[in-house]
């Protein structure tokens, strides 16, 4: 074993229920691979084209992932939004995978939420600038537990719905996605090596909008648990 040198930082852990899964069993995360404009509704808020051109992702740290229940509001933010998405959880990846293949990678799903500094962000695509300072803060990736494969089968339809304050704010259907699940993992194993404990969180329906403290978030996505935030 190495001699560390400082204390190794604790493995980033989604937790996992039903099946035949114990209380505390977990999923590691490695990466964490995001989807822009997933849904043509929503990409036609944000002031773009919904037809199908090739689809993007940006990242988020493992680390950013959160099961607390809570979402404190960050710092240097006044316009934090809400986007609710299906996690999609990998057992395996490579290169190149086909999309008839890349269904067998997916260990399980979670609800969670792409929560945004939505003026940060509009600042760095103004200035084409990254986005990380928008996207991959503190604590910016709810997440719900995950349940596997095996329990809940592939969900490629079904109801994706954000309420806030109990009022629903977004609502789909999963099988209203661009590029759907298997497609991402594809398209992503073309440009970079999945490997197991890769997430991607698979976009956002229409109808974001802003949080404030003291709200409560709920997500529902048909055949997982609801996953319930209050920002503090
Ligand atoms: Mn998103």
């Amino acid at each position: 074993m190495a001699d560390f040198v400082i204390n190794p930082p604790p493995t980033p852990v989604i937790p996992v229920v039903g099946g035949p899964f114990d209380k505390g069993s977990a999923f590691p995360v490695r990466r964490v691979y995001c989807i822009g404009r997933n849904y043509a509704a929503h990409a036609v808020e944000m002031g773009h084209d919904p037809d199908r051109e090739a689809p993007f992702f940006f990242q988020k740290n493992p680390e950013n992932l959160d099961n607390s229940g809570t979402f404190p509001y960050p710092t240097q933010s006044k316009d934090v939004h809400y986007e609710a998405e299906l996690l999609v959880a990998l057992k395996s990846g490579g290169t190149n995978i086909k999309t008839k293949d890349a269904l067998g990678h997916v260990w399980g799903y979670a609800p969670a939420l792409d929560m945004t500094r939505r003026d940060l962000q509009g600042q760095a695509k103004k200035m084409g600038r990254p986005w990380e300072i928008g996207k991959a803060f503190e604590r910016s990736a709810p997440v719900g537990p995950l349940r596997s494969v095996d329990d809940v089968g592939h969900l490629d339809a079904g109801l994706i719905e954000l309420r806030l304050n109990g009022e629903i704010k977004q609502t789909g259907d999963m099988n209203q996605m661009i590029w759907k699940v298997p497609e991402m993992i594809s398209y992503l194993s073309d440009y970079f090596e999945l490997a197991a404990g890769d997430v991607i969180m698979s976009g956002t329906p229409a109808g974001v909008g802003p949080v404030q403290r003291g709200d409560e978030i709920a997500v529902t996505i048909q055949g997982l648990d609801d996953l319930i935030v209050k920002v503090t």
